[in-house]
């Protein structure tokens, strides 16, 4: 079976890092290095309103030579959030990923942000579920033999 957003997320860090609108670009990119992340969420008070991450770095702010701290985020941000239940599975965040060309889902449970999925947790997961696979199959296949 499928391993749940639910179960990834048990395996992190409960820590969600995030900026508000009107953080310099610069000081979210300097916590961004600090953490060893590629993305922050942008939160007003508990209110989700965007996400920051490296490419919109790379294409708002460098390639159009803006400067990094008297740019805002709210600026620069991406509003239009797509999320994830912990309810879906990892072949919701690669099909999502996939097909909408980004590397970040925040988790949403009862309209409350409870976490943050990346590919690289994706990743790790389907790798995962491939190893106990291929476990049970050559478990099997000797079995099969020995018998
Ligand atoms: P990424 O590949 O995650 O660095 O993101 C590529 C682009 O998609 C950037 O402009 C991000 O702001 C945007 N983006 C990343 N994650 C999401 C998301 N969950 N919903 C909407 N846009 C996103």
């Amino acid at each position: 079976m499928s391993t749940s957003v639910k179960e990834i997320l048990s395996g992190k860090s409960t820590q969600i890092l995030s900026v508000a609108p009107e953080t310099s670009v610069y000081e979210a990119l300097d916590l961004m290095a600090r953490a060893d992340i590629s993305a922050v969420l942008v939160l007003e008070g508990d209110r989700m309103v965007g996400i920051f991450t490296e490419r919109d770095y790379a294409r708002k702010v460098a390639l159009r030579g803006r400067n990094s701290k008297d740019t805002r985020i709210r600026d620069v941000m991406t509003q239009n959030l797509l999320t994830i239940s912990p309810t879906q599975d990892v072949d919701d965040v690669m099909a999502i990923m996939t097909e909408n060309r980004f590397r970040h889902l925040p988790v949403v449970e009862r309209g409350q942000l409870i976490g943050i999925v990346t590919i690289g947790d994706a990743v790790k997961a389907v790798m995962e579920e491939q190893r106990q696979t291929i476990a049970q199959l050559s478990s099997y296949i000797s079995g099969e033999i020995a018998t």
